[in-house]
């Protein structure tokens, strides 16, 4: 299918991309790396009237740390988020996920900031910022604010973001030291969205868990932060009794939607199996 007609800006500035904001308000699209968006142009799910193309804009597709912060600008393209050394140190969870992220020839043109503001609840990094407490920046005319992933993620293709925003960038807390990761996903093929994934991290001393931080992807209309779970978890130690305490608790944590890859029921089965692998892994 071909899309409806749309006007298409390739953006110099901010002040333009906010002029046009303001100018268009929900019939605007920001274009970064497409892979989503023109996809849903493509199938006549989206009709906006004018594309923003924020790929020539300057300082927002760097990754740096700094203080215990993991900064990675909206416009990184996924395989520099797969190769960059401060991800792999400060955010191992991310690196571990970034692997299962669409395939190759994606990855290349496809960006943080665009898997974010999707919102896709079967995309691994939402629900990967949402467990470590991500904080995001949004910026328009009026300057800067932060948004934490918890308040971040409203719905299903839905966020805090406003009209006359752009995502910038994200801030996720450097691993404390001593914590462990698990990244776990079920895809019918290697780099399609999983039908349900797990993104864990936290502390295990000898067995015992705790700070534990746990996000579902493919297991609601979000990403999901398994806070039952996480409070199971919490000083058990890790035994078959804590790890059926934990998926217990999943049935409040989760409410999967059926899909072309089965019914809810599957999905929360599939997700219990996920979490006693991820929490055995993590225990190893
Ligand atoms: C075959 C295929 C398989 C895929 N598999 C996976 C997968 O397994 N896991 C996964 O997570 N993703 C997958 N994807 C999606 C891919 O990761 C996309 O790159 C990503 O979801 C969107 O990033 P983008 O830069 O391409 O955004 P775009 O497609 O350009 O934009 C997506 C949406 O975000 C908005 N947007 C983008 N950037 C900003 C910004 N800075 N500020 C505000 N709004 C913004 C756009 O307006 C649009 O609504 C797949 C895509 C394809 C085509």
């Amino acid at each position: 299918m071909k899309p409806a007609p749309f006007a298409y800006v390739r953006a110099e500035s901010f002040d333009q991309v906010f002029d046009l904001l303001d100018e268009h308000g929900d019939d605007a699209r920001i274009l970064a790396g497409g892979q989503s968006l023109m996809a849903t142009l493509n199938m006549r799910l989206s009709a906006p009237e004018i594309l923003i193309d924020i790929n020539g804009l300057d300082g927002i597709s760097d990754i740096s740390a700094d203080g215990g912060t993991l900064k990675i600008g909206a416009l990184a393209r996924h395989s520099a988020v797969l190769e960059s050394e401060d991800v792999a140190t400060h955010a191992p969870l991310i690196a571990k996920a970034m692997p299962h992220v669409a395939h190759q020839a994606i990855r290349n043109r496809g960006t943080f900031g665009g898997s974010v503001a999707f919102a896709d609840p079967a995309a691994e990094l939402p629900a990967v910022t949402r467990a470590l407490g991500a904080t995001f920046v949004l910026r328009s005319r009026d300057g800067e604010r932060k948004v934490a992933a918890d308040d971040f993620f409203l719905g299903l293709f839905e966020t805090a973001r406003k009209d006359n925003e752009i995502l910038v960038g994200a801030e996720i807390p450097s691993i404390p030291d001593g914590e462990r990761t698990a990244f776990m996903e079920l895809a019918r093929r290697h780099g399609d969205y999983a039908i349900v994934g797990i993104a864990a991290q936290g502390r295990v001393d000898g067995d015992t868990f705790s700070d534990m931080k746990i996000g579902f992807f493919g297991a609601g209309d979000q990403p999901i932060l398994a806070k039952g779970a996480m409070s199971a978890l919490e000083g058990q130690a890790h035994n078959d009794d804590t790890v059926k305490k934990a998926q217990d608790a999943l049935d409040a944590d989760l409410d999967p939607m059926p899909d072309l890859n089965g019914p809810a029921e599957m999905k929360m089965h599939l997700a219990r199996v996920l979490t006693k692998r991820a929490l055995a892994e993590l225990a190893a």
